[in-house]
């Protein structure tokens, strides 16, 4: 290849970190001016040159012409200040990004497949250019965070996932795929604007909906085989939980908003027992949003208690009670529930308020998952401090503009005595002279490490198991330290190491279980997995 083409291909481009040598060998001399850089001095320059930048979308955006550019000072960047640039590829400005899509957009990132490309989906993956991808993941747009239907506009998401792939999980970029695919939005702004890049129509469904996904599972099987990774992320719950289940026995599928929040989730109350104390049969959980995130954790939690305890899961959930938007989740009700919160309905009189289903209910646990923004009020906070010493409370709407509550309002409306994490992250928060540092429930902690664990281990479906082994190996992870901190996840500095061990656990349920097809089992995991990551030093093209 010519040396132009070369500092053209962001899978090769150095800049001025190619060697003398090398700009000898590939006709670089006079394309690049004669300083000769290190990778280490380029992501200090790169890291000074963000910093300067006030506005986080400008951040954002420069970031991703360093992916279009340079692909390992890319990821070497992210590696290196994960926790720094988290909030940039995912939530919260990943949101924002998403909300503008259409004016920042520039060239594009990942494979569309819209409604024009029924019956032509197979050719559409033939013209993406890597052929070996091991995980891909796709959303329809319907509910990108907790900001609803952005369409076509939702690319930001599967683009910002898969890079935390990479940077934290450690799965090749060239085997990594984001799909969006557009039937439609029902967001009438963007139907109006005349710079939307996606397709000007309301929402296919029904048939037409279910044929295309259809069409794309097969074609994605056909071409990337048995044990390509489909992580479904951000569809509307009418559709999430029909495609789990309808495909989690013949694809390789998980969806990151039920299930990876849930092993998340869980990994929190874990660790968190150590601070309150008791194991999770002695806890009851309240929920405000009874969706996706709400009722995907709620039975992880179920299905956890009852392993522990031996109780059927019938039972153990009557611990766990939801709260939606049309009040507390209850018997009387179950007619006109959707399926998903059929299981949460107990016997119980009609509660409609938030706060009276706290003062009824008495939980020691409350979690936000609604997508609504203050709906943990000083009120709601005071009463769960009012019968637990150390009320647990999580409020994981995304992004921060949706959080149920701050961290300072959690620890000064306890008084100090909450336990707090949240989806998006928080500033440490000083009160009566006592440092308090907030959790983030991240996504980002478990879906790294376990689509790494499933793809290492040559895995062909997902199963519950699985994701409580994540939830344990994560726990497992929260050091004496952390927990000194009031912390229940750990700081992201170390998350490839923490990965490697859930991948680790979350491979050794699978050859457990018998669904792992890559054999013989490696002995160690842990050095196995470390040993399949991607790491973006330079290489040397002599
Ligand atoms: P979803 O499936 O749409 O569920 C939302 C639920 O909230 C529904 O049950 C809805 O009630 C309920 N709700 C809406 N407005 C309400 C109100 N005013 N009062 C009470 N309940 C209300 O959404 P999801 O996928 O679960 O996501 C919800 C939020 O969780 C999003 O903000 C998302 O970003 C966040 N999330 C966070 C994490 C994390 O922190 N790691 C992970 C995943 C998702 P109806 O059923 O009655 O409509
Ligand atoms: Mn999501």
């Amino acid at each position: 290849a010519s040396g132009y083409t070369l500092l053209r291909d962001p899978h090769f481009n150095k800049g001025l970190a190619f060697s003398e040598k090398e700009r000898d060998a590939h006709y670089l001399r006079g394309l690049l001016p004669p300083a000769v850089s290190t990778q280490g001095l380029q992501e200090k320059k790169i890291m000074h040159n963000l910093r300067q930048y006030d506005v986080p979308l400008h951040k954002y955006v420069a970031l991703m012409d360093l992916q279009e550019r340079n692909e390992r000072l890319f990821y070497k960047l992210l590696i290196d200040n994960v926790e720094e640039l988290l909030p940039l590829v995912y939530t919260p400005v990943v949101g924002e990004a998403c909300q503008k899509y259409g004016s920042i957009y520039r060239r594009p990132q990942g494979l569309f497949i819209s409604l024009k490309e029924k019956g032509k989906i197979l050719e559409v993956l033939k013209n993406w250019p890597e052929k070996s991808i091991q995980v891909i993941v796709v959303t329809d747009g319907e509910r990108i965070l907790g900001l609803g239907d952005l369409g076509c506009q939702g690319m930001g998401i599967p683009v910002g996932k898969l890079s935390l792939y990479t940077a934290l999980g450690g799965v090749r970029p060239s085997a990594c795929l984001p799909i969006t695919i557009d039937v439609g939005t029902n967001n009438e702004k963007l139907l109006n604007d005349e710079f939307y890049i996606g397709l000007k129509q309301k929402r296919a469904t029904g048939q037409e909906y279910a044929e295309l996904l259809h069409e794309f599972m097969c074609a994605v099987k056909q071409n990337y085989g048995e044990k390509i990774l489909i992580q479904f992320e951000d569809f509307a719950n009418h559709n999430a939980f029909e495609l789990l289940a309808k495909y989690r026995n013949t694809h390789l599928v998980f969806n990151d908003d039920i299930q990876g929040t849930a092993s998340v989730v869980l990994a929190g109350l874990i660790a968190a027992l150590k601070l309150v104390g008791g194991t999770l049969a002695d806890h009851t959980f309240l929920f405000l949003g009874a969706g996706e995130a709400g009722t995907g954790i709620a039975e992880l939690i179920a299905l956890e208690i009852s392993k522990k305890t031996n109780d059927p899961v019938e039972e153990t959930r009557k611990k766990i009670w939801l709260v939606d938007s049309k009040g507390l989740v209850v018997s009387s009700r179950k007619e006109s529930l959707q399926h998903f919160k059929q299981p949460w309905a107990h016997e119980h009189e009609p509660v409609k308020e938030l706060l009276n289903a706290i003062k009824a209910i008495k939980p020691t646990v409350l979690i936000g998952t609604s997508g609504v923004g203050k709906t943990f009020t000083k009120d709601v906070v005071e009463a769960m401090a009012s019968f637990t010493e150390k009320p647990l409370i999580l409020a994981l709407s995304n992004p921060t503009s949706q959080s149920e509550c701050t961290a300072e309002e959690a620890y000064t409306w306890s008084q100090g005595r909450a336990i707090f994490a949240s989806g998006s992250p928080f500033e440490p928060v000083k009160y009566n002279g006592k440092i308090f540092m907030p959790g983030q429930a991240n996504n980002a902690y478990i879906f790294p490490g376990f689509g790494l664990g499933l793809i290492m281990s040559g895995t062909i479906r997902v199963h519950d198991d699985m994701l409580l082994a994540a939830s344990e190996a994560l726990a497992a992870q929260v050091t004496e330290e952390n927990y000194k901190n009031g912390l229940i996840y750990p700081p992201f500095t170390n998350i490839r190491k923490i990965s490697a061990h859930i991948a680790a656990k979350v491979a050794a349920k699978s050859y457990e279980l018998g669904l792992a097809s890559r054999l013989p089992r490696p002995k160690d995991l842990v050095k196995f997995a470390e040993s399949c990551m991607y790491s973006p030093a330079y290489r040397n093209y002599l």
